[in-house]
């Protein structure tokens, strides 16, 4: 770790544009950025100014540009941070760039700036990890979730729960050091007590990790139905482009194909299948099995049948086997424009949430979409709920979970004290590597380089 280095890049997206902002962040981040700047004196101006001026090489004119000054501590990294505003042009970008890397500055590596805000307690380390969920937000729900962790989240939660274990642990610990007069500080009634209630806040932590991961993955949509039901018409009516291939011959889609549909600022993320049916062909049988998984996996099963042929009391069947304990199933009518009779629809509408359309002739989609909605609104966060969208933190309320459990029984089965602080010093453990309270070189190191450069 070089801390006391100041490191430099372009902070903006990579290619052509307006302006590009290469920002430089360390202690000597004003004398590098003078060096190549003509214009005010930098260090005799105060915080949060900005300055025009010349980037200079030698007597040649760089870029006109405008200077940012955030001063130590009042900056995004706490360091003295400089951020430069030129011409968006790839080559005076790296012009710049590369004559502050001459004047003394280091090329920064991914995500270093916000390692540095890190280390100088800008950010704890979930706020930090917000910081790359922002910038790699594609919805509005993302964006929402990553803003919400990133102005303190579950930080207040997880201290309540850190703190609650502390007083137990050091009970249990002070027990050790009388332990020749076998006495018991730490009342295991309430402790037993206080270890369940911890447990069912993890336990909630953990279960909104599934709708958490969802919306920033894409709630996982699986578009099933036999082999020409019209599940690729149907996808790209529903992308409004021609990605699957649409054609007559049953069978066609051997693979899965995925695409990101929002709605209501809701990723959800479309699959459509091989379809589900019997097969000799053994490169389809390989699309159906992916099939049986993907619903398997799926929050939402779009099961679509053709009205005309599709059997009514097959159909009950079928959905029944779809079914899983914690999936939504939506049986889809298609193919309406071919219906001989409209009584033959009689038959569907016993299904319970059944809907109609015809994917083929510029179907009316919003029946469709607000079911989609609302099967996962039920189940999104509110505006104050807490939810854990991040797969390490996940883990570590995992971890959490299970050491939670072990100290149960330790309680129950009066197991030694020694043991009982022990398991008690690793759920802290585990419950303070979500906000880096403790947290190991590899952790952070895994942590930072998600970010981009110039970050
Ligand atoms: P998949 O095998 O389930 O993906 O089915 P496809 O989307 O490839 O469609 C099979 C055939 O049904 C194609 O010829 C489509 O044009 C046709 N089709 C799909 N939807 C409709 C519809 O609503 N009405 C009619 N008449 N034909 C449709």
């Amino acid at each position: 770790m070089h801390r006391h280095d100041t490191i430099a890049a372009i902070s903006t997206a990579p290619g052509i544009a307006g302006i590009a902002v290469i920002r430089v962040s360390g202690p000597e981040a004003l004398p590098v950025t003078q060096h190549i700047f003509k214009g005010k004196k930098l260090s005799e101006q105060p915080s949060h100014t900005v300055h025009f001026g010349k980037i200079m090489e030698g007597e040649e004119l760089i870029d006109e540009v405008v200077v940012a000054l955030f001063r130590a501590p009042h900056s995004y990294t706490r360091e003295e941070v400089v951020e430069i505003s030129c011409h968006g042009s790839v080559y005076v970008q790296q012009k710049i760039l590369q004559l502050l890397l001459q004047a003394g500055a280091r090329l920064a590596l991914p995500g270093e700036f916000t390692q540095r805000a890190f280390l100088n307690g800008a950010l704890n380390l979930s706020e930090a990890e917000a910081v790359a969920d922002l910038i790699a937000s594609e919805s509005a729900a993302t964006h929402r979730l990553a803003m919400r962790q990133m102005r303190g989240g579950y930080t207040a939660a997880i201290r309540a729960l850190r703190e609650a274990l502390v007083g137990f642990a050091a009970l249990v610990e002070l027990e050790l050091d009388f332990s020749e007069e076998d006495v018991q500080f730490a009342n295991r009634r309430q402790l037993t007590d206080l270890v369940a209630r911890i447990d069912r806040e993890v336990l909630q932590l953990l279960e909104s990790f599934r709708m958490g991961n969802a919306i920033r993955r894409g709630v996982t949509t699986v578009i099933a139905g036999l082999p020409n039901a019209g599940k690729s018409t149907l996808l790209n009516a529903l992308l409004q482009e021609e990605r699957a291939i649409v054609s007559p011959i049953p069978g066609t889609t051997r693979d899965t194909i995925e695409e990101i549909l929002h709605i209501g600022g809701i990723p959800f993320r479309l699959t459509d299948t091989a379809g589900i049916r019997e097969s000799a062909d053994t490169i389809e049988q390989a699309g159906v099995q992916r099939t049986l998984e993907k619903v398997k996996e799926a929050v939402l099963v779009i099961y679509l049948f053709d009205v005309n042929t599709q059997d009514p009391q097959e159909l009950q069947g079928t959905l029944v086997g779809l079914q899983t304990a914690d999936n939504h199933l939506i049986p889809l009518g298609n193919k309406t424009d071919l219906l001989a009779s409209a009584s033959r629809l009689d038959a569907f509408r016993a299904i319970p949430g059944v809907l109609f359309l015809s994917a083929a002739h510029e179907p009316d989609l919003e029946p469709l979409k607000r079911r989609l909605l609302e099967a996962v609104a039920g189940q999104a966060p509110r505006e104050n709920d807490l939810v854990v969208s991040n797969v390490r933190h996940a883990e570590a309320f995992r971890r959490t979970h299970e050491l939670l459990i072990s100290i149960g029984e330790s309680l129950s089965t009066g197991l030694s004290g020694e043991l009982l602080s022990q398991q008690i010093r690793e759920a802290l453990g585990a419950l303070g590597s979500i906000t880096g309270e403790v947290s190991a070189d590899e952790i952070l190191g895994a942590i930072f380089v998600r970010f981009c450069i110039g970050k």
